[in-house]
């Protein structure tokens, strides 16, 4: 496979951690769905930043409202309260339909602060014996890369040699109820999981899933906690992911599109009873909730008023979805997904995801592999039909080899 711009992939390769294996494209410039590389190629992109740039690549009005703030305030840290602030939180948590919100900068972080208010709730409201709360996850979840998180992942890359590792977290199959119903104990304080899996390659669970896991939760005085930071936002055609079962969780985790694609921005949503619990001093950050990023998270919310970006993704879904079952049998093996957003499995016999992803982009399409030979697929939400149906065909001579 040969690629431009060596120059700055040398760099890339020799001055940084080799803590990712980046396709070798080096982008320059990037409007809407489409990136520019150093030497002028273009290339539509259909990974949207891992749905991070969800309004597309410098969306206009998101750009206006980070120009518009840089030149007021940028940074007061919470010491202060600044102007942005309250509308913001205002606006997400209207938009959440919870009493308020929690802002941080990235989606770990956001995980993180759910763990610990649901820990504290634990103790404080329901209960549970000091240091004995515990956390039911799910089996190849993905929440993140700090020491805690990495605790309860079950991918060996994620997690092996990072240890010792947190205690409190019990692992149950991702959509299985009954071994939820059975992991319950009374010390269990929330059920975190994401209503879709995005890095397990898309996984959608079985119907009526999100549903149970919400009954037993209410059933058994627990917290469901949805972490949305890759499935909500508008990617599924919903605001949330979990709205496709009519599921209302008890802290929304929110991150990634937030940022608007300019800034890292994230956040948990919960009523007064849940994140009331924390008091000053006990939980924080500095560039939480700062100026820029409320400026633009206000702008995101706006957008996302609209519901022009959940519409969007519902109609040009479905023809994303269309046109990839119409390739099973021809190099495809299965697809899933919701939305603009699919998990592709591709023929183990025919090439690896990440070959796949290597060809593609020489076709002119970015994507990105996960587990062996999935691709997933995820276009910003401004992505055209032209653009889909151009994508698709590159992915089927792709697969012809
Ligand atoms: N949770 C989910 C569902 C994610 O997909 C991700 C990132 O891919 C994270 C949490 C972590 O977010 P961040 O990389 O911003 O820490």
């Amino acid at each position: 496979v040969e690629f431009r711009t060596p120059g700055a992939l040398a760099d890339a390769e020799r001055w940084t951690a080799h803590n990712y294996h980046p396709l070798p494209v080096v982008v320059a410039e990037a409007e809407g769905a489409w990136v520019t590389d150093v030497d002028g190629v273009r290339y539509l992109d259909f990974l949207a930043g891992y749905s991070a740039l969800n309004f597309g690549h410098r969306h206009p009005g998101l750009i206006a409202a980070a120009h518009a703030q840089l030149d007021r305030v940028t940074l007061t840290s919470r010491a202060f309260v600044h102007d942005q602030f309250g509308t913001f939180c205002r606006g997400l948590a209207e938009l959440c339909g919870k009493d308020m919100v929690l802002p941080m900068n990235t989606g770990a972080e956001a995980v993180e602060t759910a763990i610990k208010v649901a820990r504290k709730w634990g103790y404080q409201v329901k209960g549970v014996p000091d240091g004995q709360a515990e956390i039911i996850v799910a089996a190849d979840n993905f929440h993140g890369r700090t020491t805690t998180i990495v605790s309860f992942s079950t991918d060996p890359d994620a997690r092996a040699d990072f240890g010792p590792y947190t205690p409190g977290f019990v692992v149950v199959p991702y959509g299985d109820l009954a071994a939820l119903r059975d992991a319950i104990t009374p010390n269990t304080v929330a059920v975190l999981m994401e209503p879709i899996q995005g890095e397990a390659g898309v996984l959608v669970p079985p119907a009526g899933f999100l549903a149970g896991v919400r009954e037993l939760c209410t059933g058994n005085n627990v917290l469901m906690i949805a972490d949305e930071i890759q499935s909500g936002l508008g990617r599924t055609g919903k605001t949330f992911a979990i709205e496709h079962e009519d599921v209302v969780p008890d802290m929304y985790v929110l991150g990634k599109a937030l940022g608007g694609g300019i800034v890292p921005v994230s956040a948990v949503a919960a009523d007064r009873a849940v994140l009331g619990v924390l008091k000053p001093g006990e939980h924080g950050s500095t560039f939480g909730g700062n100026p820029l990023a409320c400026a633009v998270g206000t702008e995101v919310v706006r957008l996302l008023e609209t519901g022009e970006f959940q519409e969007r993704s519902a109609r040009l879904g479905a023809r994303l979805h269309a046109g990839l079952d119409a390739l099973i049998g021809r190099g495809v093996i299965a697809v899933r997904g919701r939305g603009l957003w699919a998990g592709v499995d591709i023929d183990p016999a025919l090439m690896t995801g990440r070959q796949a992803c290597e060809r593609l982009a020489q076709r002119g399409v970015l994507a990105k592999d996960t587990h062996g030979s999935t691709i997933r697929l995820a276009p910003p939400l401004v992505v055209t039909e032209e653009d889909l149906d151009h994508a698709l065909a590159q992915l089927a001579e792709v697969l012809k080899g």
